[in-house]
């Protein structure tokens, strides 16, 4: 069993956009420039953007962080996101989710440029991202695509298996991983909850990528001998030994199929890790101009 260890290659990439933004300071080019938007008190929110605009200021790249209250109308929202798309400094910006009950976020993603949509959440990236077109990558997935590719694991003409659907990490993996492209080829099985047998689904996949929000639920009967197993789960858990009361646990009981398989990502330290380097990465090519 190789441990994936995303924190190990978060700072190894993250050094290497750093080197990149030395690099293009030195030549005159464009510092990176990300915008995040945080409408609200939600206290998981405000951990998420407080490390997206950290990590900008580690590896050199401008942040700006809009802070909103929770009294916010939708119509000033729109009103933040239009002056985000029309400023030329800006290359990328995230409205952090989830947003008030008062605000539609379909119409907020709508709202958002394509072309400074680094979250990737946008139907014209999605589309693209369909396509196999050039496009932001939702964040999650396009972590674990880095950890695929830069751990070398053949992924062509493998069974993976995705387990649950949502927008932001299952349903796009299922087609990440079936595109005809370095890291993909796969023969891909979405599951989710009406999944009749779902045992039978996981025990033939060589790839699992768990995205259910159920702690500890992929256990190892369920597992093959040798499979690449990657747990995007993020999960509280009671632990009256924890000074706050509480660990993090991922989707897959860990202790019980790690000793089969034969790559597997912690929880945390795992997929969690990459999810902010990848919005940095899209950043970057964002002000690099790669994608549009
Ligand atoms: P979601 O709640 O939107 O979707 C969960 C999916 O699991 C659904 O599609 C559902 O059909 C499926 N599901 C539920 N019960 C099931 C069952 N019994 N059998 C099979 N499938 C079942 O979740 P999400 O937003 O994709 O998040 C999933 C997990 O990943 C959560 O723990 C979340 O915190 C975590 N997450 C982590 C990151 C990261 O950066 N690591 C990013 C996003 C989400």
């Amino acid at each position: 069993m190789q441990l994936i260890d995303g924190k190990v290659l978060a700072k190894t990439i993250k050094a290497e956009l750093a080197a990149e933004v030395e690099n293009l300071t030195a030549n005159g080019g464009k510092i990176p420039h990300l915008a995040a938007v945080l409408v609200g008190d939600n206290p998981a929110s405000q951990v998420y953007v407080k490390n997206k605009v950290r990590s900008c200021e580690k590896i050199g790249f401008k942040s700006t962080l809009i802070r909103k209250d929770a009294e916010t109308t939708e119509a000033e929202l729109l009103e933040i996101i239009d002056q985000l798309n029309n400023d030329a400094d800006i290359d990328g910006f995230i409205v952090q989710l989830p947003l008030p009950e008062h605000i539609d976020e379909t119409k907020v993603t709508l709202a958002i440029d394509p072309k400074k949509d680094v979250d990737g959440f946008h139907p014209m990236n999605f589309g693209r991202m369909s396509q196999g077109l050039p496009c932001y990558i939702p964040a999650t997935p396009y972590g674990i695509l880095v950890m695929l590719e830069r751990y070398g694991i053949e992924t062509s003409g493998k069974n993976c298996v995705v387990v649950g659907r949502s927008n932001i990490v299952g349903t796009p993996m299922s087609i990440l991983m079936s595109r005809k492209s370095k890291v993909g080829n796969c023969t891909v099985t979405l599951t989710h909850s009406r999944t009749k047998d779902l045992k039978a689904e996981t025990l033939r996949a060589d790839i699992i990528i768990a995205a259910i929000g159920i702690p500890n639920f992929i256990t190892a009967d369920m597992v093959k001998e040798g499979a690449v197993i990657i747990d995007v789960g993020i999960n509280r858990v009671d632990d009256a030994s924890r000074k706050r009361g509480y660990r993090l646990v991922g989707d897959v009981d860990f202790d019980g199929v790690a000793p089969k398989s034969s790559f597997i990502t912690p929880v945390p330290g795992g997929v969690g890790q990459m999810t902010v380097t990848a919005l940095l990465m899209n950043t970057m090519k964002s002000a690099k101009g790669e994608i549009y």
